[in-house]
């Protein structure tokens, strides 16, 4: 097994064990400071306390060795993922509360897991904002903040990133209907996490109905009921749900809303604080996802100011 050609600076920490996996999985964290490479490496120096990762990625974008790809380096506070995993600190070149990171560490780290998963023939990287993917996160072990909100952000990005240069990019399945170019849904929610989506779409199915999870954007799993060609069908199907005691919307395959969203909303102060999270991610992303999902971008993004100090 080798280790990245990619590498800068090596220094092997004390701090890991023998491996007890296959890798197939990249876990990306954040230092919580803005340490070099060799700063970094000086921590992982200390046995007392018990932490290292594999590799870690300066604000210079400059990569550092500190435990060896043969070994489980001590990372996530999960020895399964930590087995399975290839873990990489990165610097942030700022704090609290959102944590960045330069886009030259950025880069470095995309860099990295192209090449970690070439030698180590991973042909993809799955992130599916769960631990059923194999681009994890330290925070979905224990309690901590880590990545932090703009690494967080950032997972879906990398992923695309990789995935591109591998040449291994799905492309999304195109839903055909035979006779009709406009198919109606109904509409009962979107989410961040496919196990959230999962656990609604199972209690729908236990409730008689056939409902089914589309990932339409790459960003949130739609959970949806029924394929309509005519409106009024998707319309009756909306009444049956909400009889049920289920509420949604109609809406077309593209999953722009057709009728004005009923889903139960979320107050602007808890949105911004998912914003500041790093859960809508950045830009023009955000712009996108938080109209699409029925928010007025400039007051959440005035309260995410507010929570930023800006
Ligand atoms: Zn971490």
């Amino acid at each position: 097994m080798s280790n990245s050609p990619l590498v800068n600076y090596t220094k092997i920490s004390p701090n890991s064990s023998a491996r007890g996996a296959k890798i197939d999985t990249i876990t990306i964290h954040h230092m919580a400071g803005n340490l070099s490479v060799e700063a970094c490496a000086e921590v992982f120096q200390n046995t007392s306390r018990q932490a290292s990762s594999n590799y870690g990625v300066g604000t210079d974008g400059r990569i550092g060795l500190y435990v060896p790809e043969n070994r489980r380096a001590w990372t996530s506070s999960n020895r399964d993922n930590d087995n399975r995993a290839i873990t990489i600190e990165v610097a942030n070149n700022g704090g609290a509360p959102n944590w960045p990171v330069s886009d030259k560490a950025l880069q470095a780290t995309i860099d990295l897991c192209v090449d970690i998963c070439q030698r180590n023939g991973i042909a993809r990287l799955n992130f599916t904002g769960d631990k059923t993917g194999n681009l994890t996160m330290h925070k979905w072990f224990t309690n901590t903040l880590c990545p932090g909100p703009y690494l967080s952000g950032k997972f879906q990005y990398i992923a695309d990133q990789v995935n591109a240069r591998l040449g291994t990019t799905e492309q999304p399945k195109k839903e055909t209907y035979p006779g009709s170019t406009t198919v109606y849904h109904v509409q009962l929610g979107a989410f961040e996490k496919k196990s959230w989506a999962e656990k609604k779409r199972q209690a729908l199915e236990a409730d008689g109905f056939d409902a089914y999870l589309a990932c339409v954007d790459s960003c949130l799993w739609r959970l949806q009921v029924g394929n309509f060609a005519e409106k009024v069908e998707a319309e009756k199907m909306l009444a049956k749900l909400k009889e049920a005691g289920y509420s949604g919307f109609v809406t077309l395959l593209s999953g722009k809303v057709e009728t004005p969203a009923a889903a139960p909303k979320k107050s602007d102060d808890r949105i911004a604080q998912e914003v500041v999270w790093g859960q809508w991610g950045n830009g023009a992303e955000r712009k996108q996802r938080l109209t699409a999902a029925g928010y007025d971008y400039d007051v959440i993004q005035a309260k995410v100011n507010v929570l930023m100090g800006r």
